[in-house]
């Protein structure tokens, strides 16, 4: 990251594998993906550890193919959307204040935004062909693997969610985007050591303290 300006936004995407939607209680048939936004200061330099919020006692790992836009703009069509590269990150949530939130009818930003949440490993320069020769996102909490999947799986591709953030919100280049995470998130504890892969091209490794 460090090379790089702040991107100027950072666009998650919730709900993109059917496994994790119904983890989390939804119905995949019928639950749509769908978008949120981190800010800038959730980026968390490379090396830096993880400071557990004093404001949440459940924080979960979430973790992400993370890409970062080629081609910015508005109205992108989902053939002409392009990536300049691509890493793997955790979208780090506090599971508490989304529910919360969830149950207030508010939004989730803090739960989802606050500083440190978006924890990414250097990013590979890259176009889609490169990434389309890569498969597996894993996660590895304490050494134990809790979270493994196919990125083919996401029930939105890439270029259909640059397609549709573009609709509302342009494209920057640069920006990033947190494609969704696999099933088998859960919560981690001060001093868990997790590390995040994508195959083994790009690895993120977190102390939470
Ligand atoms: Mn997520």
């Amino acid at each position: 990251m460090s090379e790089q300006n702040p991107p100027s936004k950072i666009i998650c995407i919730g709900r993109n594998y059917a496994e994790h939607a119904a983890e989390m209680g939804h119905d995949p048939q019928r639950s749509q993906p769908f978008f949120f936004f981190k800010p800038a200061s959730a980026l968390l330099a490379t090396g830096e550890c993880f400071v557990y919020p004093d404001f949440s006692r459940e924080v979960h790992h979430e973790v992400e193919l993370v890409v970062r836009v080629g081609v910015g703009g508005r109205h992108v069509k989902p053939e002409h959307a392009q990536i300049s590269g691509f890493a793997v990150g955790l979208d780090m949530t506090c599971r508490d204040l989304q529910r919360q939130a969830k149950e207030q009818g508010r939004p989730w930003e803090l739960a989802k935004g606050f500083d440190g949440s978006a924890p990414c490993s250097e990013f590979i320069n890259g176009s889609f062909k490169d990434l389309e020769k890569t498969k597996r996102i894993t996660l590895e909490r304490n050494g134990v693997v809790v979270q493994s999947g196919l990125w083919r799986d996401m029930i939105w591709s890439i270029p259909e969610l640059m397609a549709e953030v573009s609709r509302y919100i342009a494209l920057t280049p640069g920006d990033l985007i947190f494609t969704g995470t696999p099933a088998g998130v859960g919560e981690v504890s001060r001093g868990d050591n997790l590390i995040a892969r994508l195959d083994n091209r790009c690895k993120l490794t977190l102390d939470v303290v």
